[in-house]
């Protein structure tokens, strides 16, 4: 996937190039071209911004540079236009993966001071994103964020042994516990299954304690996840599952007397 971001601050996006998106990046499995606003600014200070008309505070960010900054980049509209902005539609795992396979490229708009003139995002944008119910004083931090969740998703960006199938959201639930070396710790001792190599025992305990995470963290998503259909269907399979077993002890019982 290639993903442009433009920005008035491209030297914020530094941490975007260690640890694992580093290794995307060097590797080839994700394009990043972090790209300064400012540089398509075609007045003689290179301002990028002025007073909003209607008076307030703060000042806007121009149509111009935005605009011949994002006809350079994407001449054809071959990107998905992402406006960062409070009023965006909230960022979810649902739509990091609706991202990560839906695209190959990305526009990442970062907007600053008291935004972007409305005219050139009516122009130009798909749509706007946000990261939460909360202004922060730019689009970077929300742009990072997105690269990072969605990067996560791109083919042989993540090895085998970082595996998104079981993370928190993944199946509406939130993740289990994690324990590592020591299996004691200050007196207190990691859960026995974990210790019993016993697979299926651990799934099961893994399952329960994802439920059990959700139901006292999140009870909004486990309310989902309970009215879901996967877990109605696997709900009515363990219910009859339990019948038969009642009806063959009965059986039992009765031929034994
Ligand atoms: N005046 C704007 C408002 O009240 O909606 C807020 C502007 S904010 C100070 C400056 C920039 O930060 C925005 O243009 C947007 O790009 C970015 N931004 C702020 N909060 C954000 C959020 N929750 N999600 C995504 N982007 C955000």
């Amino acid at each position: 996937m290639r993903i442009d971001i433009l920005t008035l601050f491209p030297e914020m996006f530094a941490p975007l190039y260690s640890s694992i998106l580093g290794r995307a990046v060097k590797g080839n499995k994700l394009e990043l071209n972090v790209v300064n606003i400012r540089d398509y600014a075609q007045n003689k200070h290179k301002s990028v911004d002025d007073t909003p008309f209607g008076g307030g505070a703060g000042m806007v960010m121009t149509c111009q540079p935005v605009y011949d900054a994002v006809m350079a980049l994407d001449p054809a509209h071959e990107a998905r236009r992402i406006y960062l902005s409070p009023k965006g539609r909230t960022l979810t795992q649902a739509a990091v993966m609706e991202y990560s396979k839906s695209y190959t490229r990305l526009l990442l708009l970062c907007g600053h001071y008291e935004g972007i003139d409305q005219r050139v995002l009516d122009m130009l944008v798909d749509e706007e994103l946000s990261v939460g119910d909360y202004v922060l004083t730019g689009g970077e931090l929300p742009a990072m964020v997105l690269v990072d969740a969605v990067a996560r998703y791109l083919p042989e960006v993540l090895h085998a042994s970082e595996s998104v199938e079981e993370e928190s959201f993944s199946a509406s639930l939130l993740e289990y516990p994690h324990y590592t070396k020591p299996a004691e710790w200050q007196g207190v001792k990691v859960p026995e299954v974990l210790l019993s190599g016993d697979h299926a025992k651990i799934a099961a305990w893994r399952k329960r304690m994802a439920e059990e995470e959700t139901a006292k963290k999140r009870p909004d998503l486990y309310q989902k996840y309970i009215t879901s259909e996967p877990y109605l269907k696997e709900e009515a399979a363990r219910i009859k599952r339990e019948k038969r077993r009642q009806q063959r002890l009965a059986k039992k019982k009765k031929d034994e007397e």
